[in-house]
């Protein structure tokens, strides 16, 4: 990478990898192993052990030892079918100075402030700890990361211990986030002719008494109030976002499922909800057998401690000096799971993401670019002057 190569042109570079969560992302993966590399980082790619088509990339770069910065963001994206674009979303467009595309703000914009920050800077001088940690499946439940902290708990790295998360916050600093638990409920009956349906059992009709305990327990949550000073619901809140059950119109159902997510609020067990609906469903007068509850994906909570030290260089740059919460659920649950205390402060709105005609302020990404190189030189240049 050039000196000269400017945020917009690489965004438009990142943007042109279709990266929808569910293709692949070893493209985009192997593009900024390279590019990092010429930067002069260390690179190490962490492929899924499930899935060919995906990795996770971890860059280092200064001495090692304790201490210094991790940057991170994630390479995937969402789909953009069914949105009215009004230009092709993996080509960067630009109008009026704005910068559209798919992940323009979620969150490629960040990743190409970053690596136009880090031309800037001599990165083998480097006297503290820096590392990129570029992430896959972020959108679909933080898979990548989920696996990276898995395997990095095997085989101890030396990490810092604070982590900026690029997220589009329109540079608001959050420390706290919900977390994001999805399980599966299915109830089995007996199958028989509708017009002899006492010869059958209904497991539509015993999903709806679990669907009733479901309400109750969502009543519940609502008056267990938390964090009221950072989060707009201060309660755990619940959905079941899809039911299936039966065949066809003359058939007693044999099966019902349904999907149910809930997020659980910072710094509380994740499984906590889980295991009270667990206990609930469990004093139903169901059958043994008749009820199965499995856990799907667990997104932890974001909880980082007041005034840690990137607090600290971020306030005076940030667009509001307090750490907040975010609504949305980021990498940095699961890196907490490392020891690593992350923030959430980013160039771009959440606002525009994840729909039609996403864009960033071509001024957002020269201000992210700046800040980013900022940032970089105080935690890993100088870091001793804000100790
Ligand atoms: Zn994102």
């Amino acid at each position: 990478m050039t000196i000269s190569e400017t945020a917009p042109s690489l965004l438009g570079q990142l943007i042109a990898f279709d990266t929808v969560s569910h293709r692949p992302v070893m493209e985009l993966a192997s593009f900024l192993s390279e590019r990092c590399e010429d930067l002069g980082f260390d690179v190490q790619i962490y492929p899924d052990p499930d899935n060919a088509q995906k990795a996770n990339v971890v860059c280092q770069a200064g001495p090692k030892k304790t201490g210094g910065l991790i940057i991170s963001g994630h390479m995937d994206v969402v789909p953009t079918e069914d949105q009215p674009w009004q230009s092709d979303p993996f080509q960067l467009t630009e109008l009026n100075d704005k910068l559209y595309g798919r992940g323009t703000a979620d969150m490629k914009g960040f990743i190409a402030c970053t690596l136009t920050a880090l031309a800037r800077i001599e990165v083998k001088k480097l006297s503290e700890p820096l590392t990129l940690i570029w992430t896959y499946d972020e959108e679909v439940g933080c898979h990548g990361s989920h696996k990276l902290v898995e395997v990095l708990k095997k085989q101890p790295t030396l990490l810092p211990h604070e982590a900026l998360i690029g997220e589009p916050t329109d540079f608001r600093i959050f420390r706290m986030h919900p977390g994001h638990v999805s399980c599966q409920i299915v109830t089995t009956g007996l199958a028989a002719h509708s017009s002899k349906p006492d010869l059958g059992i209904s497991a539509i009709k015993r999903m709806q008494t679990i669907l009733a305990a479901i309400e109750h327990l969502e009543a519940d949550l609502q008056k267990e109030i938390k964090h009221q000073n950072y989060l707009e619901r201060p309660y755990v809140t619940l959905n079941v976002g899809s039911i299936k059950g039966g065949q066809a119109v003359n058939i007693v159902p044999d099966k019902c499922e349904i999907i149910l997510g809930y997020r659980p609020l910072p710094g509380d067990n994740p499984l906590a909800v889980f295991e009270r609906l667990n206990a609930r469903l469990q004093e139903l007068p169901l059958p043994a057998g008749s009820l199965r509850m499995s856990l799907l994906n667990i997104t932890p909570a974001l909880h980082t401690p007041e005034h840690q030290p990137l607090e600290k260089v971020l306030a005076p740059i940030a667009s509001h000096p307090h750490a907040g919460a975010a609504a949305f659920a980021t990498d940095g649950g699961n890196l907490a799971l490392l020891g690593i205390h992350s923030l959430i402060f980013g160039p771009g709105s959440i606002d525009v993401a994840h729909k039609a005609n996403e864009f960033i302020e071509r001024a957002a990404l020269k201000k992210g670019t700046d800040i980013v190189e900022k940032v970089i030189r105080l935690r890993c240049e100088e870091p001793l002057a804000y100790f």
